[in-house]
């Protein structure tokens, strides 16, 4: 709760620097149950289904709430919804998506269902634009409270982005994917995202090491 207490009070901060605000009084906590998220996946996405909290809930077309094995020792995470997701409000189902699967069935060798797939926002950015950190902040809650009910052993960080976004450490992606990062809640491995190695399949190298670190952490 003390991460969903941290991102709530941010985007607080956030919106008063927008309205103006020079100095704030410090901030009263705010209410647990006020923030109180439901405890199963189901009534988690159906309150994510219903949320208008930010700017890209007008524009969305779907909420991408996240699919997969909801006991999965594995997860990846990448940046945002594009145009196919939004169409069928599920992640990951483009051409970065098709390529996302290869890796996962061709080099993990196991099955696309047998890993939970989210991402940093639930809804498309316009244009696909990277998303805001008032838009990550204000999304936050729904991805920290999968986490916490999935409980996977490692998360995938698919891209600077969402690397940046879980880890709140902004070292270059080149630089820091593949390591292995340990928190006190998680482990996280951050490495390309897809859509970069459409763009430059020379990295696919890099991407299939990582893979093979991620095959060992988790003995499969
Ligand atoms: N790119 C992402 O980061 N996520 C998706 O779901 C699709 C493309």
């Amino acid at each position: 709760m003390k991460n969903l207490y941290n991102a709530l009070m941010l985007k607080k901060l956030l919106i008063e620097k927008e309205l103006g605000f020079k100095y704030i009084e410090p901030i009263k906590k705010f209410e647990e149950k006020q923030i109180n998220l439901p405890n199963t996946i189901n009534k988690l996405r159906g309150i994510t289904l219903n949320c208008h909290l930010c700017e890209l809930s007008k524009t969305r077309k779907n909420v991408v709430f996240g699919e997969g094995n909801t006991n999965a020792d594995l997860m990846f995470i990448g940046e945002a919804p594009g145009a196919s997701e939004d169409a069928t409000g599920k992640p990951f189902v483009g051409r970065a998506g098709e390529l996302l699967t290869k890796i996962i069935e061709n080099v993990l060798h196991i099955p696309r269902e047998s890993v939970y797939i989210a991402n940093i926002v639930k809804c498309r950015p316009p244009q696909n634009r990277t998303p805001t950190a008032k838009e990550a902040l204000t999304c936050r809650p729904y991805l920290q409270k999968q986490i916490e009910l999935i409980k996977p052993k490692l998360i995938v960080a698919l891209g600077a982005t969402a690397y940046h976004f879980l880890s709140n450490d902004d070292t270059d992606i080149s630089k820091i994917r593949g390591h292995l990062l340990t928190d006190k809640e998680y482990t996280i491995i951050p490495t390309y995202h897809p859509s970069y190695l459409l763009r430059n399949p020379s990295a696919k190298k890099e991407v299939f090491e990582d893979m093979l670190k991620v095959k060992s952490f988790l003995h499969l």
